[in-house]
């Protein structure tokens, strides 16, 4: 398994909350960015020989920020230069008010088949207050655009614990996204980042989140109500109808290779975890003037590739499979991890049932915890 990761580092405005590298820039900007990109795109086709690649996920930044006409020679370049498998899931972040028909035609004809929708809210005084810049009706005008132009896979990211948020907010935007019927929820937490607005705000006591009951209900609601709708609860953050998970998320839960292109982008390629700059100006010179941007990274070794494994597969829900674990590294996760692993299943945070170690109910909350027990 090979995925592909784009990154499109353009927002048509930078959210409250926001650390993902992105930038708000102008159409010049952004199109010789995609010159550059397109060189990178190139560099990595030959360095492949061919070889297959199972996924394309492009995000961002707001990939939806781009012109029809750029998605469409992204798209194609993409899947021209690369070999993808047949049927390989493509999958292009949306942020709803960017969405047109003219955009949906050239994503939907240039072989896209997932979107992934960042609709966060369905409450407009939250979606402003975070600094977003759709609306309620945006999600709903979004969701018919991209049925009406054939893509049937779509992913509604929601954002649980929003300053300002109650619980009843949250429940009835929930019921509100599910009642549009997408394949796939990803419902992430807000996480405080430090040098964002809301990190300020937060330490300037304006920022009021939900308590810790509250936040805790949230996520309860969730794992409850999905799963009565047919959602499974597949990943810590991620429900979906059944086979309908994000094959690109499940490469990365896996522990396996992906490439990284674009400013800021990060891959894990022939055991090298490595990222471009998070600069779109010098990522754009340095392409251009024909010079691969630096990439910066560091050689996964054995023992760090086995820790990586059991951090990542223990955020799915079926936990990590022992015997796959046993066929990669020749040892068996109670050998590597003995101490850890006694320890936190003694202490009701872990489980090892039907051949998968996993969290419990509990673990699930204390991930972070269970996670630091297997960094050696
Ligand atoms: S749209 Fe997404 S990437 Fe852009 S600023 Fe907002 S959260 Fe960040």
């Amino acid at each position: 398994m090979l995925g592909v990761y784009v990154h499109i580092p353009f927002c048509a405005n930078k959210c409250g909350y926001c650390d993902f590298h992105s930038i708000v820039a102008g159409s010049s900007v952004i199109e010789d960015y995609l010159v550059a990109l397109s060189r990178e795109i190139r560099y990595w086709a030959d360095q492949l020989g061919g070889r297959t690649c199972s996924t394309l996920y492009i995000g961002g930044g707001s990939p939806t920020l781009l012109t029809a006409e750029q998605l469409s020679r992204l798209i194609r370049q993409l899947t021209a230069e690369f070999n993808f498998a047949s049927g390989f899931e493509l999958t292009v972040e949306a942020n709803p008010g960017t969405l047109t028909p003219a955009k949906l035609e050239a994503m939907a004809e240039a072989g896209v088949n997932r979107i992934s929708l960042g609709a966060q809210a369905f409450q407009n005084d939250l979606l402003r207050r975070i600094g977003r810049t759709h609306s309620v009706d945006d999600i709903y005008r979004g969701v018919e655009l991209i049925r009406k132009y054939g893509i049937s896979n779509i992913n509604l990211d929601l954002i649980e614990g929003l300053p300002d948020q109650k619980l009843t907010d949250w429940q009835a935007g929930l019921e509100a996204a599910a009642a549009l019927q997408p394949t796939h929820f990803s419902c992430y937490s807000l996480i405080l980042e430090k040098g964002t607005p809301f990190f300020e705000e937060y330490y300037r006591g304006t920022l009021i989140l939900p308590d810790e009951d509250e936040a805790v209900g949230m996520f309860e609601f969730t794992q409850a109500y999905l799963p009565q709708l047919g959602y499974h609860h597949y990943e810590i953050s991620n429900y979906a109808l059944p086979g309908m998970e994000s094959r690109h998320n499940l490469i990365y839960w896996h522990n396996q290779f992906y490439l990284g292109l674009g400013s800021g982008a990060h891959g894990y390629f022939n055991r090298l975890r490595a990222h471009n700059p998070a600069d779109v100006f010098l990522y754009t010179k340095n392409w251009l003037s024909g010079i691969p941007a630096a990439v910066s990274g560091e050689y996964v070794d054995r023992e760090t590739e086995m820790d990586e494994t059991m951090m990542l597969g223990l955020r799915l829900i079926e936990g990590v499979d022992e015997a796959a674990f046993f066929n990669r590294f020749n040892v068996s996760i109670k050998d590597v991890y003995a101490n850890a692993v006694t320890d936190l299943i003694d202490r009701g945070l872990l489980e090892s049932r039907d051949g998968f170690l996993r969290l419990t109910k509990q673990g699930i909350f204390l991930g972070n915890l269970v996670f630091s027990a297997f960094l050696r």
